[in-house]
């Protein structure tokens, strides 16, 4: 008989789960709070305006290839990944401008030209930077470090007897520092901490693995937008036969002693309903699982989870601009003037920052549906700290006025003047319409150099069928780990349960 599988939650690692388990011939049902799949990575109409809510450039793009592949399917039949010639625009303070082009030497020439380091220093590091990716990706990205099996694998035993070449020992920062002398150049770099909702400063260099994956990977933009990959997904799982379960939030999962036996939910009509089900596969943030669904407050995973201190979360501000603007690309960032001091009053003083290093994401330079003639969509992103006890209302008029000010002076523009349509995702939209965790967006952050290690495995050691994918489990947040994480999951589930 099929056995049935009950997914929380229709994120990125929920589809890619629902996916390939109703490939292999499991009956699939998803469960979901909100009227629609994407979680995070959802997609906002404004009037003639169309955003993508959170994530905006697309990496690994092998991920989403191979789980296609594995499901029968060629990505490109079905979605079109085009590579960034510029990845990112960076705008400092003193008005020094720097393109990260997507083709090294051209990279290489500009960090030349505009900062104090030279060409060759970009290249030593970015071949530093593959080293580490070369000795950490098997084990911490495309399998579980929790499974004997492949801790125990030649390359594993290599990558853990290698501490001192995956840079565990050195910061983020203090790693970039030996190999820049510009500030400039360090900040530029500094930042990719921040793609796991981390602090450069305290961050494992570990991290610096996230620059090969931008630089000598490859950074992409899909057709049509960020949104395009759920509704393929979406669609895909359709025509397998998943079903899904819109406006119905889970409220328990059902246990037989230790074992998985269903779960129940509130359903659209507010009744509430108990299903049965072999499997549970969640999707929902990991603390969220072990405390409400489970009501587990007392075992070791899951006041090991409580402990853990959540990733940045942000404040986006998503506005229908009038005009064109030249000066901008696809994805710009307007750096703040002292980033450490920017960390700390997130991190330490868990306050937006005085001086907030902006995020600009444009996707009606390529995608021209996305806003009408000689209008821009502008998805405007200031980091943030995690819930704790902030003033919000305070805290998001305070970051409009600096965002507004900041803007202006670096792109010379009257920007109030220039806004016709505006909605903001806060810390605590983004803790209640995707029930992260205090609002983090990359559940965990990887300030600790044991992080790597601290995730919620996909399989519970603890509940006999109760399997975890997304982003607070492993390998972690952003698209293609949460993308992984669902596919870890249908895996163990493979090689358990048929
Ligand atoms: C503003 C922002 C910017 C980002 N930028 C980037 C970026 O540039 N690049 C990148 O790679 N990543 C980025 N990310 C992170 C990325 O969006 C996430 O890591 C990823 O989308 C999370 O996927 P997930 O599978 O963890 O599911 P989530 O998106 O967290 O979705 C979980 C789903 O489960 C549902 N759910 C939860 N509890 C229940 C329940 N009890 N019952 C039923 N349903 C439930 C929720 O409603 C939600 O739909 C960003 C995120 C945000 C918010």
């Amino acid at each position: 008989m099929r056995k049935s599988v009950a997914i929380i939650g229709s994120g990125l690692g929920g589809l890619s789960s629902a996916l390939l388990l109703s490939k292999k011939g499991f009956d699939v049902k998803v469960f979901e709070t909100n009227g629609k799949s994407g979680g995070k990575a959802n997609s906002l109409r404004l009037n003639n305006f169309r955003f993508d809510t959170g994530p905006s450039l697309i990496t690994m793009p092998f991920v989403l290839e191979e789980i296609f592949e594995e499901a029968g399917y060629k990505l490109s039949d079905y979605l079109k990944l085009i590579k960034l010639d510029i990845i990112c625009k960076y705008f400092y303070a003193d008005g020094t401008v720097i393109n990260a082009f997507g083709d090294l030497e051209k990279f290489a020439e500009e960090i030349k030209n505009k900062t104090i380091d030279t060409s060759s220093s970009i290249k030593n590091y970015l071949d530093y930077c593959k080293k580490i990716y070369d000795l950490t990706t098997d084990i911490f990205l495309l399998n579980s470090p929790t499974n004997i099996k492949n801790l125990l694998s030649a390359k594993s035993f290599k990558s853990l007897l290698n501490l001192k070449n995956i840079d565990v020992f050195r910061t983020v920062d203090e790693a970039n520092k030996s190999f820049f002398k510009d500030p400039k150049t360090v900040q530029l770099f500094n930042r990719y901490a921040t793609y796991s909702g981390s602090n450069p400063y305290k961050a494992p260099a570990t991290l610096n693995t996230i620059q090969h994956v931008e630089y000598g990977i490859g950074s992409y933009i899909c057709e049509g937008g960020v949104y395009k990959i759920v509704e393929v997904f979406y669609n895909l799982c359709k025509e397998n036969g998943v079903q899904f379960q819109f406006n119905s939030a889970v409220k328990k999962i059902n246990l037989n002693g230790n074992s998985i036996s269903g779960i129940e939910y509130t359903s659209e009509e507010g009744r509430s309903v108990i299903e049965n089900f072999d499997l549970v596969v969640s999707n929902a943030d990991v603390n969220t699982t072990y405390k409400k669904l489970l009501n587990d407050t007392s075992s070791k995973s899951a006041k090991r989870y409580e402990s853990f201190e959540p990733s940045l979360s942000a404040i986006v501000f998503y506005w229908g601009v009038k005009g064109n603007f030249s000066k901008l690309e696809t994805h710009n960032i307007l750096f703040s003037t002292d980033y450490k001091k920017e960390f700390y009053e997130i991190f330490e003083l868990k306050k937006c920052p005085s001086d907030p290093t902006i995020y600009i994401y444009i996707s009606s330079k390529f995608n021209i549906s996305d806003a009408p003639d000689g209008y821009e969509n502008w998805f405007v992103l200031v980091n943030s700290p995690y819930i704790s006890g902030q003033d919000w209302k305070k805290e998001i008029n305070l970051t409009r006025e600096r965002v507004i000010k900041k803007i202006n002076s670096y792109l010379k523009i009257d920007l109030n003047t220039l806004i016709i349509e505006e909605e903001v995702l806060t810390p605590e939209k983004i803790e209640s319409q995707t029930g992260s965790r205090l609002g983090s967006i990359y559940g965990i952050s990887s300030n600790s150099r044991s992080a790597a290690f601290l995730r919620q495995p996909n399989k519970s050691k603890k509940y006999e069928g109760l399997y975890f994918c997304g982003g607070s489990a492993h390998p972690g947040g952003g698209i293609p780990l949460v993308l992984l994480s669902g596919k870890l999951a249908a895996e163990e589930i493979c090689n358990n349960e048929i």
